[in-house]
C-alpha cells in the first residue's frame, strides 16, 4: 500500500471543493452506460472515509434514475458533476480525474461495459 497524498478537486465554478486522499498513482475507469456515456465521466473512486467536502454543500444538487442507488451530484451554479455517489462502490464517492486540480498519476484505464452489466458504475 502506497503513502496517501492530498488532492484538491471541485466543479467549475468553484463553489463545490473537496479534499481527498489517495496514491500518487490510481486506477481510473470509464463506462459506457447511459448517464456515463453522455457525461465521458472518468471515474476515481476514493473512500468516504478518505474525501472531505470543503464547501458548496448547500449547492449541490442531485439526479437519481432507475434503480435510484447512484446519487448523481452536480453543481447547480455551473452544472458540472465532480463527484457522487455511485451505485457500483457504495463505501466510496467517484470523482472525475478531470476535476482535480493537480490530479493523479493514471497507472490504469479500466473500460468498463456497464451497460450490459446490472452492476453498472452509474
Ligand atoms: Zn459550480
Amino acid at each position: 500500500m502506497s503513502e496517501k497524498l492530498l488532492f484538491q478537486g471541485g466543479c467549475h465554478c468553484e463553489l463545490i471543493k473537496f479534499e481527498f486522499r489517495s496514491p500518487n498513482e490510481v486506477e481510473v475507469w470509464t463506462c459506457n452506460c447511459s448517464i456515463c456515456s453522455v457525461t465521458d465521466f472518468h471515474h476515481l473512486f476514493v473512500r468516504h472515509s478518505d474525501f472531505t467536502l470543503v464547501s458548496g454543500k448547500e449547492f449541490l444538487t442531485s439526479y437519481q434514475f432507475g434503480t435510484q442507488t447512484a446519487e448523481h451530484l452536480f453543481c447547480r451554479r455551473c452544472g458540472v458533476k465532480s463527484f457522487y455517489q455511485p451505485r457500483s462502490h457504495p463505501d466510496s464517492y467517484s470523482i472525475d480525474i478531470r476535476c482535480v486540480k493537480t490530479p493523479p498519476t493514471i497507472g490504469r484505464v479500466v473500460e468498463f461495459d456497464g451497460k450490459n452489466h446490472q452492476g453498472a458504475v452509474e
